[in-house]
């Protein structure tokens, strides 16, 4: 009898460590890399992809930018972190530069989106109680139906997704939901005079990249300033370039009253987050009142100041409005009969698949990953297109021609 042995790859080997240590939380495309550059990345064999990912949207800049990664390695051999118990000599100047590159007073720096999403529940709050004198702890704060904030209990109790919520029950009370891109429901919510903020996504990308109808954005405003409710808007994936505008509330022009950013605000190089507001609420939060040990350090903040010239610097938001047209006309000239939509702003778009003889959206990015185009499903039939972008136009459009030789595949 002859034994076989059979080879396991460098990759599955990898693949099979974080199976057996890590916990399940997550369901990865089955491939592992270990480098990237702009707007590729590669496997451990050394086969390059187009990442039309950007980590969710962390990496508008490019992997490895070299200006960011400098401004790491230059801050990382003289001081990383001092906690917020003393001052460094950085904080000050990116508190400087973030605030007046966005246009609000002051900034409160956190680390993931998740806590710059909480940070911006306990301001309104506070501000509720402060300032809008809504009696104590019975201020609400309003959600939209399909959202997604990140992954901590006051997070997912706002969601609407039994996959985030489900079994991590009892959930943090006073929040209120409205349907998606309805205004007359919004209109009746903030009418209760509880009610101290409305936190939304100018474009729900996690949902699946969903675009609410023109003139949403500046019918938001008034009714947050009709009824007198914080306007907070969390662009955390849409901002920084990523539609188009710096922030997708530019495309109308609409201001809110607490910013909230994550992910790019650090290219991907680390967790840097931030929440945006001008006194009246941001200093209704005192000494000790909030805060993280890693908030504001000095190593967040030379990365962020780089990653926000960075993304000027390039005129990232104009090339991603550019290439975004180019494209979604692109993809519906592509004319598959198993592609049911193509949606998107900019360069955070999505392809919605109809799932057809046991195939469906999981088994397209498959094959676009043979084909070295790396993308991941959501929500079962929809695959969100979002590379960096620095991406060219020649780049893109080799990447449409993998996109349609691979869609071909599934006719
Ligand atoms: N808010 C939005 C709109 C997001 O898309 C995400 C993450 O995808 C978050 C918040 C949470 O960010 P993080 O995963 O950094 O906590």
């Amino acid at each position: 009898m002859t034994i076989v042995a059979e080879k396991i790859s460098r990759s599955e080997e990898l693949i099979a460590l974080e199976d057996q240590f890590g916990a399940h939380n997550y369901h990865p495309l089955p491939v592992v890399l270990d480098r990237g550059e702009g707007v590729f990345v590669w496997d451990v064999d050394g086969k390059r992809y187009y990442d039309f990912l950007s980590a969710y949207s962390a990496v508008n800049q490019g992997h490895c930018h070299p200006k960011i990664i400098s401004a790491l390695v230059e801050q990382a051999s003289k001081l990383t972190l001092t906690s917020r118990a003393f001052h460094n000599d950085c904080l000050g100047e990116y508190e400087k530069y973030v605030t007046s590159y966005f246009g609000y007073n002051k900034v409160l720096p956190m680390n993931t989106g998740v806590e710059a999403v909480e940070t911006a529940v306990k301001l309104a709050r506070r501000w509720g109680y402060r300032v809008k004198g809504i009696p104590d702890n019975q201020a609400k704060i309003v959600f939209v139906e399909g959202n997604f904030h990140g992954r901590t209990i006051s997070a997912i109790s706002a969601s609407t997704d039994p996959d985030s919520y489900g079994g991590f029950g009892p959930y943090v009370p006073g929040y209120v939901i409205v349907p998606f891109n309805d205004l007359a429901a919004l209109d009746q919510a903030l009418s209760d005079p509880h009610v101290a903020g409305f936190v939304f996504e100018p474009m729900q990308g996690e949902a699946g990249v969903l675009v609410p109808s023109d003139g949403y954005l500046t019918e938001v405003r008034n009714l947050c300033n009709k009824h007198r409710v914080l306007m907070i808007a969390d662009e955390v994936q849409t901002g920084l370039a990523r539609t188009g505008k710096m922030l997708a509330c530019d495309h109308e022009n609409v201001r809110p009253d607490v910013l909230i950013l994550g992910k790019a605000l650090s290219g991907g190089v680390l967790p840097v987050s931030a929440v945006l507001a001008d006194d009246e609420i941001m200093l209704t939060i005192k000494p000790g009142e909030h805060g993280s040990t890693y908030g504001g350090n000095p190593l967040a903040c030379k990365v962020a100041i780089a990653a926000l010239q960075v993304l000027k610097e390039e005129k990232m938001a104009e090339n991603a409005a550019r290439l975004g047209e180019i494209l979604r006309r692109e993809l519906k000239a592509i004319n598959n009969s198993r592609v049911t939509m193509v949606r998107g702003k900019g360069l955070l778009n999505a392809i919605v698949i109809e799932p057809r003889n046991g195939t469906t959206a999981w088994d397209v990015c498959m094959l676009l990953k043979e084909n070295g185009l790396l993308a991941k499903p959501t929500h079962g039939d929809i695959i969100r297109f979002a590379p960096p972008l620095c991406m060219t136009e020649t780049q893109l459009l080799e990447c449409v021609a993998i996109i349609r030789d691979t869609l071909q595949a599934f006719e």
